[in-house]
């Protein structure tokens, strides 16, 4: 269980004591189940909104962000799945794409940016460059892939890989946000 759910778990126990006492009522069997059913309609209800409410972070690294770019077209039409509009701040945004090679003086930036962002978060690594290094897999100056770096939850092949294959990886990580493929 996260700490968000944790602390939203202690704070309907602490409002559920607080009403019982308030009418001078004893904990019963029925009162605790009404808060076991109210903790696990929340819970559901905030991994339901989180599944169908990502935000991707405006960021390009290489030539696969023209294809990102291409994915916020009306041609794709990205927000008939839930991808809502991209955030030009971090702070904003659940899912960093990853879209482009990655260099090594590039890495401080990428951590920082993903440290900034909301948790919790996601990763995509978008193309062969973020996955494996692609072209330059054998380059002094370019990792090979991002998740020498960050936990990448969905890889995207291709180069350039296309929109719609970034489309069908988001649908993934929705399934995966709500628990329906394993980590
Ligand atoms: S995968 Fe291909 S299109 Fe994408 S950044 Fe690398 S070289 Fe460019």
């Amino acid at each position: 269980m996260t700490t968000e759910f944790e602390n939203a778990e202690k704070e309907m126990s602490r409002l559920v004591e607080a009403s019982l006492k308030k009418y001078g009522l004893k904990p019963n069997v029925l009162f605790a189940r009404l808060s076991d059913i109210t903790k696990a309609a929340s819970s559901g209800l905030i991994t339901w909104s989180r599944k169908n409410s990502v935000w991707p972070s405006l960021f390009g690294l290489a030539c696969c962000a023209m294809e990102l770019m291409d994915f916020g077209s009306a041609r794709i039409d990205a927000e008939r799945g839930s991808y809502l509009l991209f955030r030009a701040t971090p702070r904003q945004s659940d899912v960093m794409i990853v879209a482009g090679w990655v260099t090594k003086s590039i890495i401080p930036e990428i951590k920082r940016m993903y440290e900034q962002m909301m948790k919790p978060r996601y990763v995509v690594a978008y193309g062969e460059c973020a996955t494996s290094g692609g072209p330059w897999f054998e380059s002094y100056n370019i990792i090979r892939g991002i998740d020498q770096v960050l936990p990448v939850d969905v890889y995207v092949a291709g180069c350039p890989p296309k929109p719609e294959n970034l489309f069908a990886a988001l649908l993934k990580l929705q399934k995966k946000i709500g628990g329906n493929i394993e980590g």
